[in-house]
């Protein structure tokens, strides 16, 4: 019999990828199986501001990080995309390269799918695909039931057992990851404070090289009146 593939999706900014998102990367792999890990950097979600690195310097910082670690890729489907990208067309696209016959499983933090009431098609987004929530420091995935009850039946904790589980379902992990956001990480370079730690060493040099985070004009995108606009949700 084929093993059945299992596939993580993890859509984000990442302005910058930073080691919490390794670590709730690495705890959906290990809980959940996974066999490839497909992270996504995308735009920016309705209700938040633009990024501050372009996506090409996005782009690269995920490249540096998934490099070495086996099954993992960066994907440059939503920025290919261009506009706005929405998670629910994204895991539609996957759909339809090929990814038809596997497992998908949306990688999410607990602060992030705490809103996901807000998102677009949403309650249809969470049948495109199994949603991996991790819990955030200060954001435990225990909370989930009582704040989104409508959706407390979904919900399961892993190992995961096709038989038993419904499909496709919420899976709450309660995994530690490092307190760190791409908000502090962009604040400390903008104070000239070190962010060695923070982030891996290689986007750590990417981001010293390239002079990022330091509020120069040419480190942001394009205004959405200069015609180009991404969104998440
Ligand atoms: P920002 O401060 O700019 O919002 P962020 O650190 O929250 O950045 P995002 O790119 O917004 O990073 O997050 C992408 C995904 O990673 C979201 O699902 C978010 O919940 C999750 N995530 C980010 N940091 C952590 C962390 N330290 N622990 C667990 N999940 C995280
Ligand atoms: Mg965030």
């Amino acid at each position: 019999m084929t093993p059945v593939r299992r596939i993580g999706v993890f859509g984000g900014t990442f302005d910058p990828i930073h080691r919490g998102h390794l670590d709730i990367g690495c705890a959906a792999e290990r809980a959940l199986g996974l066999t490839r890990m497909l992270v996504i950097p995308g735009g920016v979600p309705p209700h938040r501001a633009q990024p501050v690195a372009s996506g090409y310097h996005r782009f690269a910082m995920v490249a540096l990080s998934v490099a070495g670690r086996p099954g993992w890729r960066a994907s440059d489907l939503e920025l290919r995309a261009g506009g706005r990208s929405y998670t629910s067309a994204t895991l539609e696209e996957l759909r339809g390269r090929g990814y038809a016959s596997t497992e998908l499983f949306f990688v999410i933090g607990a602060d992030a799918f705490a809103d996901i009431e807000a998102w677009k098609n949403y309650p249809g987004i969470l049948d495109h695909a199994h949603f991996a929530v991790v819990s955030r420091p200060g954001c435990s995935v225990s909370q989930l039931p009582e704040r989104l009850p409508t959706l407390a039946r979904r919900m399961v904790r892993p190992p995961i057992d096709p038989a038993t589980t419904p499909n496709p379902s919420i899976i709450l992990i309660d995994a530690p990851t490092a307190d760190v956001s791409s908000t502090v990480v962009r604040e400390r370079r903008a104070l000239g404070q070190s962010i060695a730690g923070l982030v891996g060493p290689s986007v750590e040099q990417h981001i010293e090289q390239h002079e990022l985070y330091t509020a120069a004009p040419d480190d942001r995108e394009p205004s959405p009146a200069a015609g180009r606009l991404n969104g998440q949700g």
